[in-house]
């Protein structure tokens, strides 16, 4: 049975670059941005462009904004957001930041001030008047952001690397898995770990098996992929994720029918969809 104090909803979906247009309008163009409520509390996994949508959404909710707001990694399709995030512009919002990836050489509020800085962005990092925290781990370390909700973590295979996680909460287990590549024909052991039993496994669908064989070490894995990691680690739902840019609604939507043919009840994510694990 589905539970209604957890509800996961995607502000974006999109991988690599933001694609707006009349050909990308029912699967949606932002990129990367997907929000978990776990009853009151609000964890939000990357902050590419459809970051700032939910940064709306949250302001006109009653009450300051409470967030974690966990990076996958760096990559700027997972970052732009924030700039346009707009509890970062009230003093009122508490914002902590998680990323895994970058320990030890680097934190994540130096790369975020890096994206912030002149002359690629007007405004410095420091021009935010919420109350901010910059909380670097190792991939693999479990963090509890609050009390009941265990956040397991993991590294995944992405040029400069990046994290993967597995969100339990209230008996219900979801996984957020992007960017990553799999070795074509073994599955990712660590995947494997952080998606065992998942209610819901969001997963890194950014090429179809065909068009990988052209895109070996560009850091992303396909949706037929996913469909035998999710058999081989006893999935509920898979859902297509971080979809390439190149790929038009009606591509999507042939996408959706084969996954369904290939896995029933596999979901293709879409700008607003909920989902309850
Ligand atoms: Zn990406
Ligand atoms: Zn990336």
């Amino acid at each position: 049975m589905a539970n209604p104090n957890f509800a996961v909803r995607f502000w974006g979906v999109r991988g690599s670059i933001a694609c707006p247009g009349v050909e990308t309008a029912r699967y949606g163009g932002n990129t990367s941005c997907v929000e978990m409520r776990c009853g009151d509390h609000t964890l939000v996994f990357d902050g590419g462009s459809g970051l700032r949508r939910l940064g709306e959404a949250l302001v006109a909710r009653p009450g300051g904004t409470d967030v974690d707001l966990f990076y996958s990694h760096t990559h700027l399709d997972h970052v732009i957001g924030l700039p346009f995030f707009a509890p970062c512009y009230d003093r009122k919002s508490q914002i902590r930041i998680w990323a895994g990836h970058l320990k030890p050489e680097r934190g994540i509020e130096e790369v975020l001030d890096t994206m912030m800085s002149a002359p690629l962005f007007p405004i410095p990092l420091a021009i935010f008047t919420a109350r901010l925290s910059f909380l670097d781990f190792v991939a693999g370390e479990s963090l509890v952001p609050h009390p009941g909700i265990e956040v397991r973590t993991g590294p995944l295979n992405h040029p400069n690397r990046a994290t993967g996680y597995r969100v339990e909460y209230a008996g219900k287990v979801v996984a957020y898995i992007t960017d990553t590549e799999h070795k074509p024909g073994k599955r990712d052991e660590n995947v494997l770990h952080l998606v065992d039993r998942a209610d819901l496994m969001i997963y890194d669908c950014t090429y179809t098996d065909r068009e990988y064989r052209a895109h070996h070490d560009w850091g992303h894995s396909t949706w037929q992929e996913g469909v035998r990691l999710a058999e081989a680690a006893n999935v509920g739902r898979l859902v297509i994720f971080h979809h390439d840019p190149d790929h038009d609604d009606n591509f999507m939507d042939r996408i959706a029918a084969a996954a369904e043919k290939r896995r029933p009840g596999t979901i293709v994510a879409k700008e607003g969809l909920v989902l309850r694990p």
